[in-house]
């Protein structure tokens, strides 16, 4: 491959040849909002569509602090152990704010970057959760055409990232720490009625005791919570990023439930609903940003929007006429008078 070529075929058969610069390349593109980025990314995506291994695709959320990262090292390693590749890639919307997961990700997952069997991808800077959807799924389908089989997707607990991710995802873990509830941790209902799994972190020295508790407590508590999927409650384990114990248990639940979903259809048929939603998101976003482009909108937004914060406009009627401007071939609907 020449110089800094977006040309999709050649990236195409760079990447699925394991060129990695060339995978990194690629999920670059996909990731850009440029315009003739966007039409060489859809070009590239077309040709991967079909050629991705069906990779097990593992959601992973936690309040920061909770040792996400510690655990992915420690599961990707072991899953490489056993034949895998493993792709990870963080969604990470605040970064944007605190710019802080830049000098975080270098260190974050160290042996794991290094290892030939696997790619990090830490979150695109300037990151904002409405292109979370998109970006990170493509960037998955890129990865399962290069041949990862187990795709990891990390999300740092604060916010509505979780819902994007669970919706591009196999299966979603939750890590929590030893110790109080939901509130205490932080974590909203929502998030505990998505996971597939509940894992207890840091269950070792002072807190072993107390993360056997914490697993009790919440096994009881999803009796009484909707679960993912109808009548059953998501497992809750206990483990150790840091000394390794029960990560292999874990590892084999994730598995076998994989397996399970997979020979029942169930995994089919999340996928399939996955790919609708996607679609109808896709759709949306689109639709608002060329409405946002088109000229005589953009010639009237910031006077419509003055008018409706003033008061002088009712917003559906905004809304109507705005609508108008935009899909009205002749150009000659009514002024905003
Ligand atoms: P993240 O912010 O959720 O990615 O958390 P990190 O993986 O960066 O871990 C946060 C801190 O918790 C680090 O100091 C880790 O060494 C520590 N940590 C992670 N997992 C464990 C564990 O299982 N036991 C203990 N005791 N500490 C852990």
């Amino acid at each position: 491959m020449s110089g800094r070529t977006t040309d999709p075929e050649a990236l195409a058969d760079a990447m699925c040849r394991g060129v990695r610069r060339a995978l990194a390349r690629a999920i670059t593109l996909v990731e850009s909002t440029r315009d003739d980025d966007r039409a060489n990314a859809e070009r590239l995506l077309e040709r991967l569509a079909t050629k991705g291994a069906n990779a097990l695709r593992l959601g992973i959320t936690g309040v920061p602090g909770v040792g996400k990262s510690t655990f992915i090292n420690a599961l990707a390693l072991l899953a490489i152990g056993q034949g895998r590749r493993v792709a990870v890639l963080t969604v990470d919307p605040s970064s944007r704010i605190s710019g802080g997961s830049i000098l975080g990700d270098k260190t974050r997952m160290a042996d794991l970057a290094r290892h030939p069997a696997a790619f990090v991808r830490p979150s695109p800077a300037g990151d904002t959760l409405g292109g979370v959807h998109r970006r990170t799924r493509d960037a998955i389908v890129l990865l399962e055409a290069a041949g990862f089989d187990l795709v990891i997707v990390e999300t740092v607990g604060v916010g509505q990232s979780e819902t994007a991710v669970a919706e591009m995802t196999d299966l979603f873990a939750l890590l929590i720490l030893p110790g109080g509830g939901d509130e205490l941790q932080g974590i909203k209902r929502g998030i505990v009625e998505l996971a597939d799994f509940i894992l207890v972190n840091k269950a070792d020295g002072d807190t072993a005791a107390l993360a056997g508790r914490t697993v009790a407590d919440y096994r009881n508590a999803l009796r009484y919570l909707r679960g993912r999927e109808a009548g059953h409650a998501a497992p809750v384990l206990a483990c150790s990023a840091l000394t390794g114990e029960g990560i292999a248990s874990a590892w084999e639940e994730i598995r076998a439930h994989h397996a399970r979903l997979l020979d029942s259809g169930a995994l089919g048929a999340r996928r399939a609903e996955q790919a609708r939603s996607h679609l109808w998101s896709e759709l949306g976003e689109t639709l608002l940003r060329r409405f946002r482009r088109h000229p005589r909108v953009r010639a009237q937004l910031a006077d419509v929007e003055r008018r409706v914060s003033a008061g002088e406009l009712p917003p559906t009627l905004a809304v109507r006429r705005l609508l108008a401007l935009f899909t009205d071939p002749t150009g000659r609907e009514e002024p905003f008078e």
